[in-house]
């Protein structure tokens, strides 16, 4: 009986959903339709995982506190200069509390144009991608959504929607939550 107890429990919180707020900053000029669009696929994505994003279109600047895990993701146009080993976008980890990211417009309308798949699912991937190097804290790739490549292959499964989490990228966020919840916590 005991035992039943401890596996609902555990059931239960396994399901929980966790708020976060995500701000898309942007500086790209990204038209609102295609932007919505990439926020309708990327909540998809996180639909799977547990994680439950509120998501804040803010053009010029995002207000920053908001009572919750939060994250900035920019929006950038040309002018953006992508380090090397960053393929569409970057997540600043090392920079203020880790929770901003930036991706390049130019770059992904270049690989959704060269692999015939709509640039409004592009970046809801990229955007996915980033956020779950920010939740997680990590820099790590696996696989699906969080392949450190992004080729013929992978898009062919984005413009299919078969690109998801993979179950440790999911736990490695759940994980990167629960660390930030703990902290908070002990500064109170
Ligand atoms: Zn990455």
């Amino acid at each position: 009986m005991l035992k039943l107890t401890t596996v609902v429990f555990f059931a239960l919180s396994a399901s929980a959903q966790i708020e976060i707020a995500v701000q898309i900053n942007n500086n790209a000029g990204v038209p609102s339709a295609q932007l919505k669009e990439a926020v309708r696929i990327a909540t998809r994505l996180f639909a799977a995982t547990g994680i439950s994003p509120r998501w804040e279109v803010c053009s010029p600047g995002c207000t920053a506190e908001v009572g919750m895990p939060n994250y900035i993701v920019g929006l950038a146009g040309p002018q953006l200069e992508l380090p090397a080993q960053a393929a569409l976008g970057f997540s600043m980890l090392k920079f203020g509390k880790g929770n901003k990211a930036a991706v390049s417009l130019p770059r992904i309308e270049d690989f959704a144009e060269a692999n015939n798949v709509p640039a409004a699912a592009v970046l809801a991937y990229t955007i996915a991608h980033e956020l779950c190097h920010m939740i997680s804290g990590t820099k790590a790739h696996s696989k699906g959504v969080m392949t450190a490549k992004w080729d013929k292959e992978n898009a062919l499964r984005i413009g299919q929607s078969r690109l998801q989490f993979e179950p440790r990228d999911v736990e490695a966020m759940r994980l990167g939550l629960q660390i930030l919840a703990e902290n908070r916590r002990e500064v109170e």
